[in-house]
């Protein structure tokens, strides 16, 4: 029976039979509440920036932002405005509705704030959604960054509370959910997510879906990424995940949430096209579009407009008081050709 109910109250053994489903039923169960709430057809489409790249005093074993892991990620310091303008103009011509912008850092600093505040403030006056992702917030920062136009906040929770300790050791899975109480109650709209892939048993998986669902508010947008190892962290060995095992996630995902927007974020570059034909079809309702995410890759603008037509997908609109925005990538070669990519080689793998 159809169950679209938005619940607070999952445990684990509920999550994980979902997770233990045979494939073609839990995949039948999710396209149903998907096309129930969502259009079926419709993909959002985000580009990603890295506006402050590197140097990171974290230590989150997946990240090659990271500062004391040697991947060859430079330290920068925040962009300039003008800069993110021409990325963001370039992006929004290119088809992307809304703008992510990641910073490296624990959390921003007073000093900061403003700084961001005008950044996302003039992205926002060319009528695309803003999303910023700067670690974890202070006091009245939220707020700032709301009263500058700013749409979403992102911040993952990265995995289930009894891994976090194997993966990030410089905060505690408290900080992210008081980060994230500060960014609800300025009236942002919540993008949070995790990763998969990073050695975790399915019961974790399990559990990492079980704390996002059952968070105070389903994040508006949940990111689910699959870990890109990269060199010089300490997980560029971990073993690959079964690609089905990533649909399962987004799957699971998807009954878990039913009116959130699913994203399939990070790892899509590893994924073949029938992989993520299965993400769609699973509940994935978003995805980055650009060249780069951080600093990993991603699958290349041409790549994607090609899936789209091939698999009938059309982008999603987004309805903003300035107007509406078509976001568009069906557009000609010279309109992409101006893209120029995402970010510059920069940034972690899983930010958003
Ligand atoms: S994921 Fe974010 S907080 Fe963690 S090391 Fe990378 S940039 Fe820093």
């Amino acid at each position: 029976m159809l169950d679209t109910t938005i619940r607070h109250d999952w445990t684990r053994a509920e999550v994980a039979a979902l997770f233990d489903l045979p494939f073609n039923e839990l995949l039948h169960r999710a396209h149903q509440v998907h096309r129930a709430l969502h259009d079926p057809n419709a993909v959002q489409v985000s580009t990603l920036l890295s506006i402050k790249t590197g140097g990171c005093p974290e230590d989150c074993a997946y990240c090659p932002q990271a500062a004391r892991y040697d991947t060859g990620v430079a330290a920068q310091k925040l962009m300039e405005i003008d800069e993110v303008m021409e990325r963001a103009r370039a992006a929004k011509a290119a088809g992307a509705s809304r703008f992510c912008m990641g910073a490296a850092w624990r959390g921003p600093k007073d000093r900061d704030i403003p700084k961001v505040a005008a950044i996302v403030s003039a992205v926002k006056s060319l009528g695309l959604e803003t999303c910023a992702t700067l670690g974890m917030l202070g006091d009245g920062h939220a707020q700032a960054l709301k009263d500058a136009g700013l749409d979403y906040y992102n911040h993952n929770i990265d995995t289930a509370p009894e891994f976090y300790g194997e993966i990030i050791h410089t905060r505690e899975y408290q900080d992210r959910l008081g980060t994230l109480e500060q960014v609800r109650d300025a009236g942002l709209k919540t993008c949070c997510g995790g990763i998969v892939g990073m050695g975790e048993t399915r019961d974790q998986r399990a559990g990492l879906l079980q704390a996002l669902a059952n968070l105070p508010a389903h994040p508006q947008s949940v990111p689910i990424n699959q870990l890109v190892p990269v060199p010089g962290t300490p997980l560029a060995n971990a073993d690959r995940l079964d690609p089905f095992e990533f649909v399962r996630a987004i799957a699971v995902a998807r009954l878990l949430m039913p009116a959130s927007v699913i994203r399939l974020s990070a790892g899509r570059q590893q994924m073949d096209d029938a992989v993520q034909a299965l993400c769609f079809f699973a509940g994935a309702g978003s995805i980055f579009y650009g060249e780069k995410l951080l600093t990993t890759g991603n699958p290349d603008v041409a790549a994607d407009r090609a899936l789209f037509r091939r698999l009938n997908l059309h982008p999603m609109e987004v309805v903003e008081h300035a107007g509406t925005v078509h976001a568009d990538i069906m557009q000609t070669d010279d309109a992409v050709a101006g893209q120029a990519g995402c970010g510059q080689g920069c940034g972690c793998s899983t930010a958003a």
